[in-house]
């Protein structure tokens, strides 16, 4: 097979006709897409598709997700260059690298220490300073770097867990697909002075979160 690797390109084409057509609009978002290669973060066998508009095994029996759903997910964080933020669900770290664009610390974890370790590797190898990768249980959070200006979850909870809203900080958004095992809704939990307000945006299909405040185990 001969292989396009024109993806700088593939990029650009990505951005406006997945991302702006369908209301992206945030322009550090979009900045952010611009420059991470996505085509490092697929497998090899599945490098044609680096830029589709669909998610793509990862292995493990994960995913890499769809870019909108990512782009949409970073703009709900509505994050600032100075914040802290935890992303439950490391994957292929392709989402963190985007989060790393956006503001001054990332943490992230996966239950799966292979895709964990793999992502660390790569991230690092991508010449990113600001990421901490962490292999457990994300359905608990990261207590020990709480608070956090934004939580992104980027697998399917039956409900927001409560580790999760304890440590987001006053001010910032939680962002969750929440509903059963085969689809859910996108959520933003927005931890005000006076309490949580839940927000509803889109309905969405991930991977189960697989954990104490998640699933209890594989389905
Ligand atoms: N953000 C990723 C990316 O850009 O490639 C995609 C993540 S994939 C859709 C969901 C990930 O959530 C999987 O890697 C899975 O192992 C992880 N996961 C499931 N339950 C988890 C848990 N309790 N804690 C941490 N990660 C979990």
């Amino acid at each position: 097979m001969i292989k396009n690797l024109d993806f700088e390109k593939q990029r650009e084409a990505m951005v406006n006709e997945q991302l702006i057509s369908r209301g992206i609009t945030n322009k550090r978002v979009l900045a952010a897409f611009r420059k991470v290669p996505r085509d490092k973060f697929v497998p090899e066998e599945y490098i044609n598709e680096a830029y589709a508009d669909f998610p793509i095994p990862i292995g493990s029996g994960q995913t890499i997700s769809q870019p909108f759903m990512v782009a949409l997910m970073t703009e709900l964080l509505e994050l600032k260059a100075q914040d802290k933020v935890l992303e439950v669900g490391t994957g292929s770290g392709y989402q963190t690298a985007i989060l790393a664009q956006l503001c001054a610390q990332v943490y992230t974890i996966d239950r799966v220490e292979l895709l964990a370790h793999q992502a660390k590797k790569l991230l690092g190898e991508l010449g990113y300073e600001n990421i901490e990768v962490v292999s457990g249980d994300g359905s608990c959070g990261l207590e020990e770097h709480a608070p956090y200006n934004g939580i992104i979850v980027t697998c399917g909870a039956p409900s927001i867990p409560e580790p999760l809203k304890e440590q987001l900080a006053e001010g910032g958004n939680l962002v969750a697909p929440v509903g059963g095992n085969f689809s859910q809704v996108l959520t933003v939990v927005k931890k005000k002075a006076t309490g949580f307000k839940v927000e509803e945006n889109c309905s969405c299909i991930f991977v189960p979160l697989i954990g104490k405040y998640g699933w209890q185990k594989d389905a």
